[in-house]
Order: C-alpha cells, then structure tokens, then sequence
C-alpha cells in the first residue's frame, strides 16, 4: 500500500470515527431533546378542551390531531368582525410546542376568546372520530344538538378580587353569560359596612355552566376574578362512602350495593378473631 493510499485510509477512518461520534452526540442529545420535549407535551391540568371532548385519558386517545374542530370554529358565519368584515381569531387553537397543552390537540383559553356557545355547534359536528362526542350535546328526547350540554369546565369566582364582593357596582360577567339567571345569577345582600348600599354578588350554579368563559372574558379587573376550570380541579371529592339520604341517585347507589360482599377477605379474616386478637396475653 502506498504512503498516499495510507493516508487516505487513516483519514477515512478518522473521518468516520468523527462521523460516527457526532451523531451518536446528535442522537443522546437528541434523545434528551426529545425526552424533555415528551415531558413538555403534557397538558397542564389547567387545560380546557372544545366542547363535549371525552374525558381527557380518552380524548388524547381518540383525538386524531386533525384540526377540523378549530378549522370548523374559525370559518363560523358568525366570526366575522363587524367593523372589518374579516375573520376573527377563532376559539380553539390546536397546541404548539410553546403551549403548555400536548401538541397538536386543541384546546381553549376564555381569556383570549371565549366559546360562544353556538347553536348548530360546528366544532363538535365536524370531529371524525368522537373525541368531540355528539352524544354529549344530543338532547336524548329530541335528538336534537343542545348547546346547553356543553361541559367545558366551571366558572369560580374569586370572592377576594371581585368588586361587587367589595361593594362596588359591576355585572359584567353576568351580562355576558348566555344562559343569564341560570348559570350565573346576581345575589342581593345588604351592606352592612355602609348600611344603605345592596351587594350584587355573581353566583355560579354548578349544573347550568357550560364553562363558555365568555364571563372570565367580560371580567372588568386586571386578572380576571372569575375564571373557567376543568371541573375536577373546580370541584371537591366526599368519597363513595359518603351518602346523602334525601338524594335519589345515592339511593339507588346504596340498593345496588346491597346483597353485594362487602368483606375484606385476607388470611387473617379467615381465623376466628378469638384465635388471634388475646394471642400472647398471659393471664
Ligand atoms: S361552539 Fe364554541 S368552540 Fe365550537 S365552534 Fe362555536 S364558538 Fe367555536
Ligand atoms: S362560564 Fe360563565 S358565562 Fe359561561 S355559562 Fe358559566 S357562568 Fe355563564
């Protein structure tokens, strides 16, 4: 082998071990790009998905990322601005990597723009696959789409930083809620600092929100003292064993248990208790 033909073997070589250790530290870093990257993609718990989305395990199951629902939202007949003719943002984004929601799935944020609860509920109708499920907004008796349904989250009021909590005359959310005196009504209380003004407290009634957000949107204070949650962080938990004896469905709960075996069953309560619970008393 000639000088030349070595040389060429001895840089080919090292250019491949170059090669091959730069890759291999494309791919760790990469992989740790990556890993981070899936991390990221969690949705924040914070999260508000579209209308009538399955509960969130499924939805990001059965969401296939396609975009229709916020490509049905935005081209709306009634998103047009009115004084430019164009447009307007829609409702629903889908998630980007900056978003704190897992990419590609679509969600919303009230503050930004609020869902405006419309009738025919186009978002829901173009889904493909259910993971905006129709049954979810389909009145049993009629069959027809009710956007009452809608279960995007709950509003909860912030006590502290609303003004009409402090006194102070504002109904703005109220005014702008779609189902007004059903799921958010004002509470008349007096006063009594002052002895001679009312209080009108917004009040959210639990079952009647939809979670719109087009109060929290409407909110006139700095940081919105109304705000829209998913609903298993807006609400509490009693447990199973807890049970309201006027409610008709905690009713029929405890029936159904009744007749079952509710016994723990492990090695121990196998044994009569008088073979074990005195064992090691002298007497
Ligand atoms: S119902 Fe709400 S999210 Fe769906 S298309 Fe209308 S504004 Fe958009
Ligand atoms: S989110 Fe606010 S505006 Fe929408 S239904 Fe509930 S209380 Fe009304």
């Amino acid at each position: 082998m000639g000088e030349k033909a070595k040389k060429v073997t001895i840089s080919s070589r090292r250019r491949f071990l170059t090669d091959f250790a730069y890759a291999t530290g494309l791919g760790i870093m990469g992989g740790l790009l990556w890993a981070g990257y899936a991390e990221k993609a969690k949705s924040s718990p914070l999260t508000l998905r579209p209308p009538a989305a399955l509960d969130e395990p499924d939805f990001l199951k059965t969401c296939i990322k396609c975009g229709l629902c916020a490509e049905a939202c935005f081209n709306r007949p009634s998103n047009i601005d009115r004084d430019t003719g164009e447009p307007r943002p829609g409702t629903i984004k889908m998630a980007r990597a900056q978003d704190d929601v897992t990419i590609g799935t679509p969600f919303f944020i009230p503050r930004d723009v609020p869902c405006y609860m419309c009738d025919d509920i186009p978002c829901v109708v173009a889904c493909p696959t259910g993971a905006l499920d129709l049954t979810k907004v389909t009145n049993p008796k009629t069959g027809e789409l009710d956007y009452t349904m809608m279960d995007m989250g709950l509003a909860v009021v912030d006590q502290n930083s609303c003004i009409a909590f402090w006194g102070l005359q504002c109904d703005a959310c109220y005014r702008a809620c779609p189902l007004m005196d059903k799921a958010l009504r004002l509470e008349y209380d007096k006063n009594e600092r002052t002895g001679k003004h009312a209080f009108l407290k917004p009040v959210v009634d639990m079952h009647a929100c939809t979670g719109c957000g087009l109060c929290e949107k409407a909110c006139v204070t700095e940081k919105p003292a109304i705000r829209v949650l998913p609903r298993e962080i807006a609400l509490g938990k009693p447990g199973a064993h807890y049970v309201k004896g006027w409610d008709k469905k905690d009713q029929q709960r405890v029936k159904e248990r009744v007749g079952k075996d509710v016994t723990t069953h492990d090695k121990r309560s196998a044994k009569n208790p008088m073979d074990y619970l005195n064992k090691g008393v002298e007497y």
